[in-house]
C-alpha cells in the first residue's frame, strides 16, 4: 500500500482505540432554546485523528470482518481498484484515525472520495453500519481535516452550502439562468468547451442545469378530489416537503405529487415556512448546520398536525428518517424528532401503504411507443440503499396499464450525483454518469424515471453527453400523475 495513511489496507483491527475523554457531545453542543451552535472546538482524543465529538464508533468499526464482499459493490473501488477507496479500506482508515493522529491528507482524500451511496451497506453480510461510520467521520473531516483540501475546494464547498439549502437564493438564479439558456449563450459556451478548461465544476453546474420551467404554486392545503374535481373522503392528512432543488428546478414534480396524493384521498398540507431538511449538510458532515435545519422542519410539520410527512426526494427522505439520531442529544427536540421521523415516507411508500383507489389509465398515447411504454426505473441510492425502498416505485409503475419496466444493468451502482459529489468530484461523477447512461441506453426504454432530483439532473446530463437526447427523463410521480389524470405521457416523452 503506497497510501500515506499507513496500513489502511493492511491493518486488521489491532489495538483498542484510545479512550474518549473530555466533554460529551451534549456538553459541547449548546442545545438549549433551539440553539445548536458549537461553542468551542472539541478536544482531540489522545493520539487520534478525531475529536471527542462523535468520532466513528469503535464497536461499529469492529463489526467489519474484512471479508471484502462490499468491494465489488463500491463505485469508487470499481473506478480505481484501490483498497483505500473501498468500504473496507475506509473502515481501516477510521480505525487508523482512532489510533494514530493527526488526520492526514490521504485520510481526507479517501473519505471525501466516498459517494455516500450506501451500496456497501446493502452488500455487507455482517450488517456493518457504514452509513453511521461515514457520517461521523465526515464531521471529523470538516472540523479536523479541512486544511488538507485545497483552498479552492473549501471555497467551493462553502459556496455550495451558502446556496443550495436556501430556496430563495436558488430562485434568484433562475432569471439569469433562463436568459442564458434562451439567448443561445448556453449552446455557444458548451460548444466552446471553455468551462471545461476553466473548471470542471463550473462545466458540470452548467451542464446539469435543467431548462428553467414556469413556477407552479401549490396551495398550502389541498383536499382530496378525483381527477375530474369531485370531492373524496379524507383517507389521510399528509404534510409534503418541497425540497430545495426540487421546488426550484422541478416545481412540476411537487405539483404532480400533491395531485396524486389528492387523487388517492389525501389532504395535503404544504407549510410555506418550511426550509431545507438538512440532508446536504448532514451528508457532508456539517452536523450543527444540519441539526438547525432539522429543528426547523420539526417545528414546521409538528404544528401542521399531519399523519405522515411525504417526501419526493430520496436524499431528503433518508435524512429525515434519521432525525431521531440527528437530534438525539438535544433535550428539547429528541422526542419530537423521533415522532416526526416515524411519519416520514417516500411518496411511493405512502401510496403503496394506502393502496390504489384512483383509476389508472394507460399512458402510452404518444406516437412511437407501439401502444406500450417501456420505462427504465433508475434506483436512487438514497431510496434503495439508504431507505430500502425498492419495490414501491416498481409496484406503482406496474399498476399503469400497458407499461413495461425495463431493468437497468448494475442498477445498484450510483449514477454519480450523490448530493454535492458531482460538483466537488466532477471527473469521477462524470465517469459514473457515463456508465449509467450506457446501461440505461441499453434498455431501449422510451422513458427513464427516478425518485430523486439529483439523479434526474445527473442522468439527464449523462444521457445528453452520450448523444441520447431523445431519451427523456422524469420523476416517477410524474408518470403516475399522467396515468391518474388520464393526461398520458406525451408531455413527458416530448421533453
Ligand atoms: S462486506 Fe462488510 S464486513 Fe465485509 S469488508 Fe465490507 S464492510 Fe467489512
Ligand atoms: S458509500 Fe458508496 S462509495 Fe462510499 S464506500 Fe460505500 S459503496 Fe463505496
Amino acid at each position: 500500500m503506497s497510501c500515506e495513511c499507513g496500513g489502511a489496507g493492511g491493518c486488521q483491527g489491532g489495538a483498542a482505540p484510545s479512550e474518549t475523554t473530555g466533554p460529551t457531545p451534549a456538553e459541547v453542543t449548546m442545545a438549549s432554546a433551539g440553539q445548536a451552535t458549537m461553542q468551542m472546538a472539541p478536544p482531540a482524543i489522545d493520539h487520534s485523528a478525531f475529536d471527542v465529538f462523535n468520532p466513528p464508533d469503535p464497536s461499529l468499526i469492529s463489526d467489519c470482518v474484512h471479508c471484502g464482499f462490499c468491494l465489488p459493490a463500491c463505485p469508487t473501488y470499481q473506478l480505481w481498484g484501490r483498497e483505500e477507496d473501498s468500504p473496507r479500506g475506509r473502515i481501516y482508515l477510521m480505525q487508523e484515525g482512532l489510533e494514530n493522529g493527526p488526520m492526514n491528507a490521504a485520510m481526507v482524500e479517501h473519505f471525501d472520495a466516498c459517494l455516500g451511496c450506501m451500496a456497501c451497506v446493502t452488500a455487507c453480510p455482517s450488517g456493518v453500519q457504514y452509513d453511521k461510520l461515514i457520517e461521523a467521520t465526515r464531521g471529523q473531516v470538516e472540523r479536523n481535516g479541512k486544511h488538507h483540501r485545497s483552498r479552492a475546494e473549501n471555497g467551493l464547498r462553502e459556496a455550495i452550502f451558502q446556496l443550495f439549502p436556501y430556496p430563495d437564493r436558488l430562485k434568484a438564479l433562475l432569471g439569469p439562468l433562463k436568459l442564458y439558456q434562451r439567448t443561445g449563450l448556453s449552446s455557444l459556451v458548451r460548444k466552446s468547451k471553455i468551462l471545461e478548461r476553466l473548471s470542471p465544476t463550473l462545466a458540470t453546474m452548467e451542464a446539469i442545469a435543467p431548462p428553467v420551467t414556469r413556477n407552479v404554486t401549490i396551495p398550502e392545503v389541498s383536499l382530496p378530489r378525483t381527477a375530474e374535481g369531485q370531492a373524496l373522503p379524507v383517507r389521510s392528512r399528509v404534510g409534503m416537503l418541497l425540497g430545495c432543488v426540487q421546488r426550484t428546478f422541478y416545481p412540476q414534480v411537487n405539483a404532480a405529487t400533491a395531485r396524486v396524493l389528492n387523487m388517492e384521498g389525501c389532504e395535503v398540507v404544504v407549510p410555506k415556512s418550511q426550509g431545507c431538511c438538512g440532508a446536504l449538510s448532514v451528508h457532508a458532515g456539517r452536523a450543527e448546520e444540519g441539526e438547525d435545519f432539522a429543528r426547523r422542519i420539526v417545528d414546521t410539520f409538528e404544528s401542521a398536525e399531519v399523519d405522515y410527512l411525504v417526501v419526493n426526494s430520496a436524499g431528503c427522505g433518508s435524512t429525515m428518517k434519521e432525525y431521531a439520531d440527528i437530534l438525539a442529544n438535544d433535550p428539547l427536540y429528541a422526542d419530537r424528532a423521533e415522532v416526526l421521523a416515524g411519519k416520514v415516507r417516500d411518496v411511493t411508500e405512502i401510496l403503496v401503504e394506502l393502496g390504489p383507489e384512483a383509476p389508472r389509465h394507460p399512458v402510452a398515447d404518444a406516437a412511437g411507443t407501439n401502444g406500450d411504454l417501456r420505462v427504465a426505473y433508475h434506483d436512487a441510492c438514497h431510496l434503495s440503499h439508504a431507505q430500502g425502498v425498492r419495490n414501491p416505485p416498481r409496484e406503482l409503475l406496474g399498476q399503469i396499464p400497458g407499461l413495461e419496466i425495463a431493468p437497468i444493468r448494475d442498477a445498484d451502482t450510483c449514477c454519480g450525483s450523490a448530493g454535492i459529489y458531482n460538483l466537488v468530484r466532477p471527473e469521477a461523477a462524470r465517469e459514473l454518469g457515463d456508465k449509467k447512461a450506457t446501461n440505461i441506453a441499453a434498455t431501449k426504454a422510451d422513458l427513464v424515471v427516478t425518485g430523486n432530483p439529483g439523479c434526474l439532473l445527473q442522468v439527464t446530463d449523462a444521457l445528453r453527453r452520450r448523444g441520447e437526447d431523445t431519451l427523456p427523463t422524469a420523476h416517477t410521480i410524474e408518470l403516475l400523475d399522467a396515468s391518474l389524470t388520464g393526461a398520458g405521457a406525451s408531455d413527458l416523452l416530448s421533453r
